[in-house]
């Protein structure tokens, strides 16, 4: 088989590279290894007799000085589900001693926007403009090697290995992941290797707890749902409620270090749990649902280096130039513009794509 462009990663980045190309006439084929597109998007649709939303167990917030973001939303006509972050009332913090204080600003994401069911809706509205077949989930990418009449790109689907010749390919995947799983020929020299290994992605050593509730008992009792604490399991804890209210929920990310937490989620669960109570009082002890993911746990974002390094931005990043006498392409939030502040976040995602688009359409213009 053979195609104008293969982009290797069905995140947010991958999925613009492929609704621009596609809309430009350009022949694409978006391969990811997960059974479901968006990558380190990922929302967990609840619907019951409260209401229906999408609890965020990745990224949940975007903001309104982000050109890309704002300018996607409008485009695909989602801008009336945009809503923002709920951070009316008193924060609570939660000191190791046990004494609770609960005062206004600690923690706030006042500002911060969201979007209705989740940014699953925003995947899911790039994927709905390409055609059926140009996106094959879960699907292996194993080896990308160099050859005469372009680039083949070797996966593996429903256990079968198959190769894709394309003109261009697109690595749209952290750059630490793809140095993980993908064999290269020719190899990449020592500096690209090192230049790899060494960009952090971002998020990918956090965990992510939500419990949805049937009345939003917090903001009743005057609280935003904002807090932090040093007991945790819960290291900062926001409301992550629905645009329209119900379903009501909170969340909140581990702070417990990822080389300690392999294999304990139940553990956490049943003590976030216990945490909510301690802080938010009693009704916080009746979720009608709970919602765990381990990002540090998920070899499709995370590497030993990300489970034992800091939290870091990407401060190193792949050369964004195109390789390979410009058949090979880096993309992916964590090769953004460094400068721009936005590498590692969702407008990163999209500053990336921006630059690989005018790349390859002014490669295919010549
Ligand atoms: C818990 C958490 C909270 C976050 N919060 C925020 C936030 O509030 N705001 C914000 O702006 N950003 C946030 N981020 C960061 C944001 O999620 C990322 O910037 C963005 O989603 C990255 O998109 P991407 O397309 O670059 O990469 P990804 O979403 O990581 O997509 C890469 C894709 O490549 C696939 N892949 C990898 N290797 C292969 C292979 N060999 N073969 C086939 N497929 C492969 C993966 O399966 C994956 O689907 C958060 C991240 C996490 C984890």
């Amino acid at each position: 088989m053979k195609t104008d462009v293969v982009i290797i990663g069905a995140g947010l980045s991958g999925l613009r590279i492929a609704q621009q190309l596609h809309a430009a006439g350009i022949d694409v084929k978006v391969l990811d290894s997960r059974k479901r597109v968006g990558g380190r998007i990922h929302s967990k649709h609840i619907a019951n007799d409260f209401g229906e939303g999408g609890l965020d167990m990745g990224p949940s917030w975007f903001w309104p000085w982000q050109k890309r973001m704002m300018a996607l939303m409008q485009e695909l006509d989602l801008e009336a589900g945009i809503y923002e972050q709920y951070s009316d009332g008193l924060s609570v913090a939660e000191y190791r001693n046990g004494q609770l204080l609960k005062q206004a600003g600690i923690a706030s994401m006042a500002g911060s926007l969201r979007l209705k069911g989740g940014l699953k809706t925003l995947v899911d509205a790039l994927s709905s403009r390409l055609a059926s077949d140009d996106i094959q989930l879960d699907t292996q990418v194993t080896a990308v090697a160099m050859v005469d009449d372009g680039v083949d790109v070797s996966y593996r689907h429903n256990g079968e290995l198959n190769t894709i010749v394309a003109s261009h390919v697109v690595l749209a995947a952290p750059p630490r992941v793809i140095a993980q799983t993908i064999q290269f020929s020719p190899a990449w020299d020592a500096n690209n290797q090192d230049l790899m290994n060494h960009t952090p992605t971002w998020m990918a050593g956090q965990a992510k707890f939500s419990a949805s509730y049937a009345k939003p008992f917090w903001r009743e009792q005057g609280l935003s749902g904002d807090g932090v604490s040093e007991i945790g399991p819960l290291g900062e804890i926001h409301d992550a409620s629905s645009a329209s209210g119900a379903p009501y929920a909170l969340f909140g990310f581990v702070g417990v270090p990822a080389s300690a937490r392999g294999g304990r989620g139940e553990d956490i669960k049943e003590a976030a749990i216990e945490q909510l109570t301690r802080m938010f009082g009693s009704e916080a002890a009746s979720p009608t649902a709970i919602f765990y993911k381990d990002w540090a746990e998920d070899n499709l974002t995370a590497t030993d280096s990300d489970r034992a390094g800091p939290r870091a931005h990407a401060h190193q990043t792949v050369t964004t130039e195109p390789h390979w006498n410009q058949s090979l392409y880096w993309a992916g939030s964590e090769t953004a513009s460094t400068s721009s502040g936005d590498n590692g976040y969702l407008e990163g995602a999209l500053d990336a794509a921006e630059r690989v688009v005018e790349q390859i359409t002014s490669k295919l213009a010549v």
